[in-house]
């Protein structure tokens, strides 16, 4: 891989690492307002039980895509470790270079396509 194509995954991760970091800031954000801390003195009976249940199965989903998104975080910023330390785009496993269409589509990817399947093979 020369350093043209390093250059431009690496445009490609840092654009995905502001998505990345607005999508938690967004949650965040939003996990804060959800928050019912602080009127629950004031208001002995603040929401309804349906509200509650909703805003229970809200919050999860969150948390959820929020640690999604820090592991995601995690990658990228691996892979922009791997591009100053100039081995980037080589399979962990097997050491051979990911496929570019590959890397197009996720500039994080650590696995070439073959090794990713058997991990998936192995996961089920
Ligand atoms: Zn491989």
């Amino acid at each position: 891989m020369n350093k043209n194509d390093l250059r431009h995954y690496e445009s490609l991760l840092k654009k995905e690492r502001k998505q990345v970091i607005q999508e938690i800031e967004n949650i965040e954000q939003k996990i804060k307002i959800d928050s019912p801390e602080g009127n629950v003195d004031t208001n002995p009976y603040p929401y309804h039980w349906a509200d509650v249940a909703t805003q229970e199965e809200n919050k999860e989903m969150d948390s959820q895509i929020l640690s999604q998104m820090s592991k995601k975080l995690e990658m990228i910023d691996s892979a922009l470790e791997k591009i100053r330390q100039e081995t980037y785009g080589k399979c962990e496993i097997c050491g051979k270079s990911v496929e570019k269409e590959r890397l197009e589509i996720i500039p994080y990817a650590r696995y070439c396509k073959e090794c990713r399947a058997k991990l998936d093979a192995q996961n089920r």
